[in-house]
């Protein structure tokens, strides 16, 4: 693979664009951090997320159909849990153990999500508890701002490396490195697929009133930018709004809009207090609906060993 380890300095590439545009397709030849300005957006290196945005704007000339927001609003829920259940609380925290198989099926649905691979987000993310509103941490919205902890740092050169020392558990696994270096390709194939699905809907129950394009808009631009924003709302937000029950070393708050919307990491503080339990709402009434996905898997019996909130968490929450 290549991939420089973390401890190199190296300087920044500045070749040519077609050969910095290489990296859209091939994220394993990122370049660590050091080196970089750590508040230098990459713009050329951020036209595709730019562009789904922009591409949301289709819907004017592709219009609506009710199969095409059940497949929006589908896809954003699915792949919502991907990331809470798998992306945060396994990859990042190992809040619960599984069969190589089905981590590679939800890395799968994961990596649909248009937020880079697995290792990718854990490494990051393992960063960001280590760190949690210091400078060092690449997303505090108290050190760095509102909109730079929403969608700047990740835009950064050196926000683009994945540091595999982070996730020395789970780099061994070539599937996993795959998904992390050519983090294009399974949104390319949704995106693909979706187009396909639509045509044929067009072609064979035209009163259904749904086109590729239409599929295209709905189900990956408009679902996949929603998804986006939600998600980053928990670093943008939940780090400002809110209540704190348990006393961190951070700002992270508890909000219950910002649970239903993330299904359940609107708990934020809870998590930054006891990030290894694979439950985010301590408390019944704290909706947390990845929790729930997570022990329908485990009444399958396609996870297992869920790790619960242990019972002198509770001892500790402020009065
Ligand atoms: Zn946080
Ligand atoms: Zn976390």
């Amino acid at each position: 693979m290549n991939q420089p380890s973390s401890m190199q300095v190296l300087p920044v590439r500045r070749g040519s664009v077609l050969k910095r545009m290489r990296l859209w397709f091939d994220a394993s030849e990122s370049v660590p951090s050091q080196a970089c300005d750590p508040q230098r957006i990459d713009w050329l290196r951020a036209l595709p997320f730019i562009a789904m945005h922009l591409a949301c704007l289709g819907v004017f000339w592709v219009g609506v159909s009710p199969i095409a927001v059940a497949t929006a609003i589908s896809l954003y829920a699915i792949r919502m849990f991907a990331l809470t259940g798998f992306y945060h609380r396994y990859f990042s925290h190992r809040a619960f153990r599984t069969s190589r198989m089905v981590q590679f099926a939800f890395a799968l649905i994961g990596a649909a999500c248009v937020q880079r691979g697995p290792l990718w987000w854990a490494a990051h993310h393992r960063n960001h508890h280590r760190h949690a509103d210091t400078s060092l941490d690449p997303h505090s919205p108290t050190v760095y701002g509102f909109l730079w902890s929403h969608a700047g740092w990740f835009l950064t050169p050196a926000a683009f490396h994945t540091d595999l020392d982070r996730v020395k558990d789970f780099r061994g696994y070539a599937e996993l490195r795959w998904l992390d270096r050519y983090d294009i390709a399974v949104p390319v194939l949704l995106a693909v697929l979706l187009y396909g699905l639509g045509a044929l809907l067009q072609a064979f129950a035209p009163s259904w009133g749904t086109t590729g394009a239409q599929m295209l808009v709905w189900g990956f631009f408009i679902s996949t930018v929603v998804l986006f924003h939600a998600t980053v709302t928990i670093n943008s937000l939940a780090h400002r709004f809110g209540r704190q029950r348990f006393a961190t070393n951070d700002n992270s708050r508890n909000n219950l809009w910002l649970a239903v919307l993330t299904f359940g990491e609107g708990w934020h503080n809870n998590h930054h207090f006891y990030p290894g339990s694979a439950r985010q709402g301590f408390r019944w009434w704290e909706l947390d609906l990845t929790w729930y996905g997570l022990r329908l898997l485990a009444a399958l019996g396609l996870v297992w060993d869920l790790k619960p909130v242990p019972a002198w968490v509770e001892r500790r929450a402020m009065r």
